[in-house]
């Protein structure tokens, strides 16, 4: 029963480390938040201890009453949340559930069709190397070259030509909504089962400030870790019954061995939490401030400077800078502020110049600084350093004060020593 300092101090040092470094920057890789105390305790519990494979009341080990209660109450506040019929949460991350989807909706060798990996698509929805690019015959739609928005008309078209056996709506770096109704059309027309990856924007929906994929696609698939800021996992949901079963023996055994029951446990209090109004103010405060940051950085000077913005603004929790006409690249643009005391990471931008190392663009987030309490203030305050930050023409010092000074002001995690 020693504690992790005395067991491995080498380790407790990474633990330190790391709660330091999130304290004294500013966190705006748009996948990422800040867990509560609650969520923190759920996932370093004891139920790590606990094999459980199966379902609640179906398990093939003993001893699982208490887990039991832990997966019932994580699923009957996912679908309580998101209005859904039915829903596992069992999946170990956004992946997982990715590749239990898959593998319940369609056969290797079967086409699917969703956004290319370079316009904000994900590595689950047919890149080739990994499982759905080497398992499936890949077709994907783009964004259009002018607008940098999906043309439904260009799904449709892309639909007819390549007759996919599904179609996938969801993205990891797109600043719009979707059209969930008019892809369900798409798929209806084509016979396609319809599935939509919420992983990024999960927590508006949960909030109201994102349409809801539920009512119309066959499936719905989620990640739990970013702006619903829950422990890093998955999910999935549907409202048919006889896909509920495909999916659950997909996950079980079809995926995965045992259940992280400590994880789902901490899914169970991030959806309790997902339904407060506390949780509502945060999403609030998310898109308000990506809305400054958007604006900062479609100025004038930003212009000038060869930084603007993809679609020029945003209606989700992210921004993403376009730099194809700055002298700073991704990659330096990312340096850059990684040396003022943010923490963003660099995306290519659909029809790049530049190469994926490198890019000419930034996917800049604002939900954990919102789960730190920042408002419009603070974030007008951010935006204007990033802005200023990318424009070359801040003080580095008086740049890496003000970022301080926003970190002292909101402290994560106030009290804890460790972890
Ligand atoms: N789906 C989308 C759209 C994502 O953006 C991500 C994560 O980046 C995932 C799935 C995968 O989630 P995980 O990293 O938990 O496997």
């Amino acid at each position: 029963n020693e504690p992790l300092e005395t067991v491995d101090p080498e380790i407790a040092a990474v633990l330190k480390n790391e709660l330091g470094r999130q304290r004294n920057t500013l966190e705006m890789i748009a996948s990422e938040n800040f867990v509560p105390r609650a969520i923190l305790e759920a996932q370093g519990s004891v139920l790590t201890n606990k094999y459980a494979e199966g379902y609640p009341g179906r398990r093939y080990y003993g001893g699982c009453e208490f887990v039991d209660v832990a997966e019932d109450l994580a699923r009957d506040r996912a679908k309580s949340l998101f209005g859904a019929a039915y829903a596992n949460v069992q999946p170990h991350s956004g992946a997982s559930a990715n590749a239990a989807v898959l593998s319940a909706i369609a056969e290797p060798g079967d086409t699917i069709l969703g956004l290319e990996l370079s316009h904000g698509g994900h590595l689950t929805h047919g890149m080739k190397l990994n499982f759905s690019g080497k398992l499936y015959n890949v077709a994907s739609y783009g964004v259009d070259p002018e607008t940098f928005l999906v043309d439904m008309d260009v799904v449709r078209q892309k639909a007819l030509e390549t007759k996919p056996k599904v179609i996938i709506a969801g993205w990891s770096a797109y600043p719009r909504t979707l059209d969930f109704a008019a892809f369900r059309a798409i798929a209806d027309e084509v016979g396609a089962t319809l599935w939509v990856d919420m992983a990024h924007f999960a927590g508006l929906v949960a909030a109201g400030l994102y349409p809801n994929p539920v009512p119309h696609a066959h499936v719905v698939s989620s990640t739990v870790h970013k702006t619903i800021g829950g422990p890093r996992s998955g999910f999935i949901l549907t409202n048919d019954l006889e896909l509920y079963k495909k999916i659950n023996s997909n996950v079980f055994p079809g995926q995965q061995g045992g259940p992280l029951m400590h994880v789902i446990a901490a899914k169970a209090t991030a959806f309790k939490l997902a339904a407060t109004d506390e949780f509502k103010d945060r999403q609030v405060r998310t898109l308000s401030g990506s809305k400054l940051l958007a604006a900062a950085l479609t100025t004038e000077a930003s212009k000038a400077a060869g930084v603007d913005v993809l679609t020029g603004g945003t209606d989700v929790h992210l921004v993403l800078a376009d730099l194809r006409h700055s002298s700073l690249d991704g990659q330096q643009a990312e340096d850059a502020l990684h040396n003022v005391g943010i923490t963003v990471n660099r995306n290519s931008v659909p029809f790049d110049p530049r190469p994926p190392m490198v890019t000419s663009g930034l996917r800049i987030g604002t939900p954990a600084l919102a789960t730190r309490g920042f408002g419009d203030v603070e974030f007008a305050e951010v935006a204007d350093i990033i802005a200023l930050t990318l424009q070359q023409t801040g003080d580095l010092e008086a740049l890496k004060a003000r970022v301080t000074a926003l970190a002292d002001a909101f402290p994560l995690y106030p009290g804890l020593e460790q972890w």
